[in-house]
């Protein structure tokens, strides 16, 4: 039994993927769970072992490691690549030709609106019934396929702790990009089952993605993790954070006036924590997470956007 906070090493962490983080640490160790680090780094033009350094320092900072040595994505290849074949040996997997601009204009030109929500990126099924000679055209013209999952549509239900329930339609999903890189969605489901993860807490930008991982464990046989969706940090017109919304990462935050204890305690209070039950001190010394979690009650989550402006004013 374990949770896991999985980040992507594209750039620095801001607030609100520390309060995520947190959330996360917290959440699987008041329970008695293990807790894992995971760099998604399958990405390898924006990811970067710079990107990944950073990152697991500013986590460290704020009290959250895991168990063992953080996994790195890049090094499972070969585990994702065996389920892709036996994916493709099930039929379960056609070529898909399109770009992303094809896609968009299908969606646009679309007169029927889906039935129930579907994904916002949905794939309308253009290339699951091309024909051999379709495909042998569409790659003497030098296109490359990236792999898609026969989902069928299937509609997939979910009881998040925070969310509650959620119910969605799942498309036709890439789970190999055209560039032979195993997708997220195919990624995170095998790389959370192999390491026992049976909790998963994350943003709630990520609940579309939820749906097509469900369908990916039904298909493997694989047990769904619980899921936890936390809300995102916005900035006061509820936009998503951005550079442009000043400093958001801990170093651009932490200062001659703002120390890490301040932010972290701010971050616990957005959890729902109330002041008397935060440890103070060090969050990176030995025992602070354990200590924090034995006083960490996941029913206080909020299911509200937290709004930044709010944030500031709390370690301010
Ligand atoms: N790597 C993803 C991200 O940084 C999160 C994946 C997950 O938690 O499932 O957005």
């Amino acid at each position: 039994m374990a949770g896991r906070f999985a980040p992507s090493p594209t750039g620095d962490l801001h607030v609100g993927n520390l309060r995520t983080a947190l959330g996360a640490m917290l959440l699987a160790r008041s329970g008695g769970r293990g807790f894992l680090l995971r760099v998604e780094d399958l990405d390898h033009v924006a990811a970067s072992e710079h990107h990944e350094a950073r990152q697991l320092d500013d986590l460290a900072r704020i009290g959250v490691r895991g168990d063992d040595e953080p996994v790195r994505q890049s090094d499972r290849l070969h585990r994702h690549l065996e389920v892709v074949a036996e994916l493709r040996d099930r039929d379960l997997l056609y070529p898909c030709y399109c770009t992303r601009r094809e896609i968009r204009e299908e969606i646009e030109a679309a007169a029927s609106a889906p039935n129930g929500p579907a994904p916002p990126d949905a794939y309308p099924g253009t290339c699951r019934h091309l024909t051999r000679d379709e495909r042998s055209r569409l790659e003497r013209d030098g296109r490359r396929p990236a792999w898609r999952l026969r989902a069928d549509d299937e509609q997939i239900s979910f009881v998040d702790g925070i969310a509650g329930e959620r119910t969605g339609r799942v498309d036709d999903f890439v789970v190999v990009r055209a560039d032979g890189v195993p997708a997220y969605q195919l990624a995170v489901v095998i790389d959370d089952a192999d390491a026992g993860i049976d909790q998963v807490a994350r943003g709630d930008d990520l609940i579309p993605s939820t749906w097509r991982q469900i369908r990916l464990h039904q298909l493997l046989g694989l047990d769904s993790p619980e899921y936890w969706h936390l809300p995102l940090v916005v900035a006061a017109d509820g936009r998503r954070l951005a550079k442009r919304d000043g400093a958001i990462s801990l170093r651009d935050i932490v200062s001659a006036e703002v120390t890490v204890e301040q932010v972290v305690a701010a971050l616990l209070t957005s959890l729902g924590m109330d002041a008397d039950a935060i440890v103070g001190g060090d969050p990176s010394a030995p025992g602070w997470a354990s200590a924090q979690a034995q006083r960490f009650d996941p029913s206080s989550f909020g299911s509200e956007p937290v709004v930044i402006d709010d944030l500031r004013a709390s370690w301010g």
